[in-house]
């Protein structure tokens, strides 16, 4: 009978034969943006409850990765942007707030600190992991069937791709999240 222990070195051993959980985490990031380009491109002008709305998914470990891969937010000014994603997160982690399926219904009328000109300013392999896997309203009425079966197993995929990252930064297994281009 295998023991927990034995399972988790097997499971650990796996994702390090796997490689580097970002390059795999940035590649899924990328398939995701080419089903989602067509579609905001065509529906986001003209959506009446747009998403990149505050308190936005946005974590402090989004903005520490894009940051340690080299992106800046120029925009932001002298706003450290972690802060910004802490009180994102802290708002909708406040239990005296809305339920957080409630929130999405919610339009608070102010945009996401990190929309620039109409675009989110994080590169598009390193979107927020909350941002990239959230299927709005208007896909799940417009967007064709076969492109949703392929987001949904992508955003699945994207889930593992995560958890397999958080992982690596809990183990300190800092040699396999190299920041590199993917
Ligand atoms: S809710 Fe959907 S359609 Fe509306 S702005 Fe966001 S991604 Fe675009
Ligand atoms: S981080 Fe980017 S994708 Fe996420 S809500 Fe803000 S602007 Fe939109």
């Amino acid at each position: 009978m295998e023991t927990d222990l034995a399972r988790r070195e097997k499971l650990v051993k796996k994702r390090r034969a796997g490689g580097n959980p970002l390059r795999e985490y940035r590649r899924l990031l990328r398939e995701i943006r080419a089903v989602y380009d067509p579609f905001t491109a065509k529906h986001c002008p003209t959506c009446e409850t747009p998403c990149c709305i505050r308190p936005s998914r946005v974590t402090p470990l989004d903005v520490i990765i894009a940051v340690g891969c080299g992106h800046s937010f120029p925009h932001l000014g002298a706003i450290d942007p972690v802060d910004i994603a802490a009180e994102h997160a802290e708002q909708r982690l406040d239990p005296s707030a809305v339920k957080l399926t409630v929130v999405d219904e919610l339009s608070h009328d102010l945009p996401c600190e990190f929309i620039e000109r109409g675009r989110c300013t994080f590169p598009d392999d390193l979107r927020p992991h909350g941002c990239a896997a959230y299927i709005c309203n208007p896909m799940h009425r417009h967007m064709p069937d076969a492109d949703m079966r392929k987001l949904k197993r992508l955003v699945r995929l994207l889930g593992d791709a995560h958890d397999a990252l958080l992982r690596a930064v809990g183990d300190g297994q800092g040699s396999e999240i190299e920041t590199a281009p993917a």
